[in-house]
């Protein structure tokens, strides 16, 4: 018998099974596990077994007809459960796509075809152009040869045709073809021409480029430029970015250049067995250009070249549940594992990224101007609304401004910072607040499906018809919600169109499309909308921006609630004026005095990143302090805080040097889904220390079962 160490998806370490043969490291088998069958993935083969042989259980099924997952792979999620603090069999599995979770074999997927004219085929004339997709797809088999999946999405029977034209021997027909990349529509301007002549030179080796350049300064067209080098060379690229950016704007413009090269585009709403087969189309080399949000990084890539990260600074990289990964930090892990050059780009750099560029860690690139000659940056003025009566929100120079571009025929952007806008239910007798009985959170709510929801943890219910403290039946609403401020605008300007853009309005597919092309056509005047309009979209006519609250989240605790805010508010500015005309920005604050308004007005991110990180390391903060929580939840919250006192107690005299424990506190956001949680943070200077403590609580918590009690380690937390 030969003896396999196997991951599986249970919290425990690596489990030891028995097969006559030495299965491959990788493999993914079928094994008994607690009187039922589970996957597992050979992590190690022929090991000395560290319990009796005759208590060990055999392998039940190889699924060998599928390749192994690569050793690099086996590495990165090594290293990601070393790093996390997170048993090595669920991190392997929070990497795998739905379809090799489950014991059954995986269909592999076909290698691809291409299809081009033959000799003869050039031969004949091209189907009418009436007939306006035959002839585009006739075009595009006469340009090269391109992929099968390609051609049907210039024309969705393709597949019948492309029979037909084979049978009268009109195509040329092979299994792999170079792509072919698209010319760039535009002329690099110097600026990106010298980012992308540095990104060049190193392409061969890994290093990390941050590229910082002001929004619409053309960051996308070097990421492109890079990529389609490497592409061209048949290799692959990896580019991550947040969920919201990968926007159909974003792929058409992928499209556009790169819609010949075999592409996997994969988030969290790709359908489950396309997830599977775009795994293992890049797995297999099949796909070169994979796309997708954070869960890509853990896409396996043998001829991985390049990876990018648009948006960097953007918090949803940081998986906030399960599995506490950072896909950006990741990403610059499997660089210097694949030696190769990776490139994280944005307008606003997470102050990590900026602190190790200006040390000298990452090399700095820089884009200064907007692309498009025409455009300048946008004029911004920060109101003081402290003394101001407001209408629904608005001040009396808002609606000025709104009033008056409306007139001049321009689109106004209205923007709701969300947190400080979430319409609430509230009694004006007796001030009751509809909260959520499971979190310490207000109801939020949704007029037109008559609901109130908590945003923390979906809870639902009906509107009440009356108070529960009082029966007052008299309710008010409170806050203003997208669509509130859409009904004060619809009746303050009546003969414009106003489109309210969030979740409800944009959650079907061609939603966004649409959306685009009204506006494109001139035929609406004002947006609401609150982050998903802040980000990776470009309205050409857009020239005025109002921000109505821009303060909710100072007055949190989180150390990072300034670094959240300029981002957002920069790229809410950066949405102004990217055209041709230069574009206005008007947010009002309660707090006009704090520091990050006068950043944004100056629209300056290295004074503010200057004045940041100076107060962060005053204090000790990332990036010049490492940090780890320990969090706990329980029914009650004097239960989670003595669980996590209760464990500091045995630590404190074992702690390593130069860590510092705080806590136990209760959490920002205490109750979440009816539980209540604490937790402890561990800093320290050096990281080495902190992951010695933060081993020293796993190994602790992990001794310690409390039914009534979860816990979990948060390793670089960004919740605070
Ligand atoms: P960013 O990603 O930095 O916000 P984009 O790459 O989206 O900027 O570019 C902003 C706009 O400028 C896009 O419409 C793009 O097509 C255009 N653009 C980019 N580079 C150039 C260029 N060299 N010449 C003209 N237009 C450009
Ligand atoms: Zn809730």
């Amino acid at each position: 018998m030969i003896y396999h160490h196997i991951a599986l998806n249970v919290p425990l370490g690596l489990l030891t099974y028995s097969y006559p043969q030495a299965i491959p490291a990788g493999t993914r088998v079928a094994v008994p596990f607690r009187g039922r069958e589970a996957v597992g993935v050979v992590w190690e083969t022929d090991v000395k077994p560290e319990i009796a042989p005759a208590k060990i259980l055999p392998v039940k099924q190889v699924f060998g007809q599928e390749p192994p997952l690569p050793e690099d792979w086996r590495a990165l999620l090594d290293f990601v459960s070393r790093y996390y603090l997170y048993p090595i069999g669920q991190a392997v599995f929070a990497a795998l796509p739905q379809g090799m979770r489950e014991a059954r074999a995986v269909t592999l997927p076909q290698p691809p075809h291409f299809y081009g004219l033959s000799e003869e085929g050039r031969m004949q004339a091209p189907p009418p152009v009436r007939f306006s997709k035959q002839h585009a797809l006739w075009q595009a088999l006469a340009a090269g040869h391109q992929e099968e999946a390609c051609l049907k999405a210039i024309h969705p029977q393709a597949g019948k045709l492309l029979q037909q034209w084979r049978q009268a021997g009109w195509l040329d027909e092979s299994e792999a073809a170079a792509p072919q990349i698209a010319a760039s529509q535009h002329l690099l301007n110097d600026g990106q021409q010298a980012a992308a002549d540095t990104l060049q030179t190193g392409l061969s080796s890994f290093q990390t480029f941050l590229l910082y350049g002001i929004t619409g300064s053309g960051k996308t067209e070097v990421y492109f430029d890079a990529m389609a080098k490497v592409l061209a060379q048949g290799r692959q690229v990896l580019f991550l970015l947040p969920e919201i950016n990968l926007t159909p704007q974003l792929l058409k413009r992928v499209n556009e250049r790169f819609g010949q090269v075999p592409t996997a585009v994969l988030h969290s709403q790709t359908a489950a067995g396309r997830r599977t087969q775009d795994y293992l189309r890049a797995m297999t080399g099949q796909a070169k250009l994979v796309i997708g949000t954070r869960l890509a990084v853990f896409t396996p890539l043998p001829d991985l070249a390049l990876i990018v990260v648009d948006e960097e600074h953007d918090a949803s990289f940081k998986q906030d549940n399960e599995l506490r990964y950072h896909a950006r930090d990741l990403a610059v892990w499997r660089g210097k594992q694949s030696a190769c050059p990776v490139v994280l780009g944005s307008a606003t750099p997470s102050l990590e990224s900026w602190h190790k560029a200006q040390s000298g860690g990452y090399r700095l690139l820089e884009l200064t101007q907007r692309a498009r000659r025409a455009a300048r940056p946008p004029q911004v003025e920060i109101l003081d609304v402290r003394r101001q009566q407001l209408d629904n929100g608005f001040s009396q120079q808002a609606l000025k401004l709104i009033q008056e571009n409306h007139q001049n025929g321009g689109l106004t952007l209205v923007y709701l910072n969300r947190r400080g806008f979430a319409p609430a239910l509230f009694c004006g007798d007796c001030g009751h607040i509809f909260g959520c009985p499971r979190c310490s959170a207000k109801m939020v709510l949704h007029q037109r499906v008559r609901q109130l929801r908590c945003h923390h943890c979906d809870f639902r219910q009906a509107i009440p018809r009356k108070c529960p403290d009082c029966g007052n039946q008299d309710l008010t609403a409170v806050g203003h919600g997208t669509q509130r401020v859409e009904e004060t605008l619809k009746s303050f300007l009546p003969q414009a169109t106003v489109v309210r853009v969030d979740r409800d309005s944009t959650a079907r597919k061609n939603d966004w499309e649409r959306l685009y092309r009204d506006i494109a056509d001139n035929r609406i005047d004002v947006l609401v909308g609150t982050q998903m309009l802040a980000k990776g979209h470009d309205f050409a006519r857009l020239n005025l921006v109002v921000v109505l609250n821009a303060d909710g989240s100072l007055y949190s605790a989180d150390f990072r609630a300034p670094e959240k805010l300029f981002a957002e508010l920069m790229q809410v500015a950066g949405r102004a004026g990217r055209a041709d005309a230069a574009g206005r920005v008007l947010i009002q604050t309660q707090l006009p005095e704090h520091p990050v308004f006068a950043a944004v007005q100056a629209q300056d991110y290295p004074a503010f990143a200057a004045h940041e990180l100076a107060e962060r390391k005053m204090f000790g903060m990332p990036p010049f302090g490492f940090q780890a929580a320990v969090r706990a939840d329980a029914v009650a919250i004097g239960q989670a805080q003595d669980f996590l006192a209760g464990i500091k107690a045995e630590v404190e005299n074992r702690l390593p040097p130069e860590v510092s424990l705080l806590g136990p506190v209760p959490m920002f956001m205490m109750r979440l889904a009816e539980r209540e949680r604490a937790q402890v943070f561990l800093e320290s200077p050096s990281r080495k220390q902190l992951h010695r403590a933060a081993a020293l609580w796993l190994y602790l918590l992990q001794g310690r079962r409390d039914a009534a009690v979860r816990w979990s380690i948060d390793v670089d937390p960004l919740e605070m």
